[in-house]
Formats: structure tokens, sequence, C-alpha cells
């Protein structure tokens, strides 16, 4: 269950959310399915500087992130860190480098699998497959 803040773990006792970032949260508030959190998913990534504490904060608080193609978990960061809608020449260079992204989202998975890597037996399988077609499409069509 998700709160109204867009974090899932609260203090039952106090209602203050636990979020180990600044959350000002202080009473627990169940998600209704018609709000989105995304708005302040965005200013929570407003508190990180690297790309490292983003890539964390989206796979933490967004666990369908996990099974995303890479393709995608880099168009979501865009999205989420560059409030992303059109693309042109000088929106691209303002982009955080998608190798970067996908280095750093990696290193979570090869170092928690079971906290960061895909929930899916068949998208684990699917992912080796693809994983390298998918990218380079990406880097070819977009960069
Ligand atoms: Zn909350
Ligand atoms: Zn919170």
């Amino acid at each position: 269950m998700v709160c109204q803040c867009g974090h899932q773990d609260h203090d039952w006792e106090t209602g203050i959310c636990k979020f180990p970032g600044n959350c000002f949260c202080t009473e627990y508030k169940e998600l209704k399915s018609n709000q989105s959190v995304i708005p302040q998913h965005r200013r929570y990534l407003e508190q990180y500087s690297k790309i490292e504490e983003k890539v964390k904060y989206i796979l933490d608080n967004i666990p369908e992130t996990r099974d995303m193609k890479n393709k995608d978990f880099v168009f979501l960061y865009w999205d989420l860190v560059h409030g992303l809608n059109i693309i042109n020449n000088e929106v691209i260079r303002k982009l955080t480098d998608p190798e970067s992204i996908r280095r750093c989202r990696q290193a979570l998975v090869e170092h928690e699998p079971d906290k960061y890597g895909p929930t899916k037996e068949e998208f684990v399988y699917e992912k080796h497959l693809k994983e390298n077609a998918t990218y380079q499409y990406v880097m070819e069509k977009y960069l």
C-alpha cells in the first residue's frame, strides 16, 4: 500500500513516513486509484544530485521499474528527472547519459539482486536475449 506522499513505509503508530530522505509526511493516507504520486516522486528526486541515488530512489519506490527493460527505464528516468515531454537537440544535450543510468541500475541489481533485480523469471530470460539489442536501438534512434 502506498501513501499519498508516494512512499510505502510508515511508522504505523505515529503515521510518520520512514522514507530515509526528506519526506515531511506525518500522516499515512492511502493512495486512491485515481491519484498519481508521480509529481511527489519528481520532488523527492530533486533532493538527490547523484545519478546512482536517483536510480536507487526509482527502483526503491516504484517497484514495477525492476521489471522494465533498459529502454523504458531510461525514458522513465528522463521523464521523472528532466520532465521530458519533447525531444529535440537542445533537450537531448541536457539529458543524463543513458549509459550512466544503465550502469547505475546494473550495479544496484548486481549488488542486491533480490531487492533491485527483476521479479519475474521470464523477464530474466528475455533480458539476456534482448537487452543489448533494445539498448542499441535507443542509442541509434535518439542519440
Ligand atoms: Zn506518507
Ligand atoms: Zn513519505
